[in-house]
């Protein structure tokens, strides 16, 4: 009997895991970010606290997939990850959203403690190479960064990042923007 329970605890423990997080990287769904971003509005509603966001999305990154190939390409995607988890708090909330696009959420961070987060993860990736069948490869990230605004939806903020995304792309890539 108690191995059955074992057995059963394991195996909702895997399909919980299968459920919130993202295969490749092991970092969350976009599913499970929304479900963390709604508490978080909600928390920031009743303390009168606040955060950040950063919304990411790899430069250029289909020429990496075109000229190394698909798995050299998840290779890039899996050090990202890496740099995005190293360079965050245990508190923070970093997912894969789709396919080359990443969400970090920082809980109680003002918008100087989102840009210097940003900053230290686009250096990292910068800085990064990717080895893959003796080729280096390199990569760079746009990224767009804000603070909630008390009273606006999730879906004005999300589009607010979306829009300072969007003016990374713009001015060059490889930046950071923020309003
Ligand atoms: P931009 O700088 O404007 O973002 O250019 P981009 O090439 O990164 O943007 P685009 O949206 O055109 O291409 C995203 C590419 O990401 C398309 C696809 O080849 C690749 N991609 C998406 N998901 C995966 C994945 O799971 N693995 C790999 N290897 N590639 C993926
Ligand atoms: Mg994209
Ligand atoms: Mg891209």
């Amino acid at each position: 009997v108690l191995s059955a329970a074992l057995f059963k605890a394991r195996y909702e423990d895997r399909l919980n895991e299968l459920a919130t997080t993202d295969p490749l990287t092991g970092l969350w769904n976009r599913r499970t970010f929304f479900q963390q971003l709604e508490q978080e509005v909600e928390r920031t509603r009743r303390y009168s606290g606040c955060f950040s966001m950063l919304m990411l999305d790899l430069d250029e990154f289909k020429s990496v997939n075109d000229g190394y190939g698909h798995l050299a390409g998840d290779q890039v995607l899996l050090r990202v990850a890496e740099v995005m988890r190293v360079n965050t708090r245990s508190a923070d909330f970093v997912a894969r959203s789709g396919g080359e696009e990443f969400l970090i959420l920082l809980p109680e961070t003002p918008i100087e403690g989102g840009v210097v987060t940003a900053e230290k993860i686009l250096e990292h990736v910068e800085q990064m190479t990717v080895e893959f069948n003796d080729q280096e490869i390199r990569i760079t990230v746009s990224i767009g960064v804000s603070t909630y605004r008390s009273g606006e939806s999730i879906k004005e903020f999300y589009s607010r990042l979306d829009k300072l995304l969007y003016e990374a792309k713009l001015r060059g890539r490889n930046r950071v923007v923020t309003d």
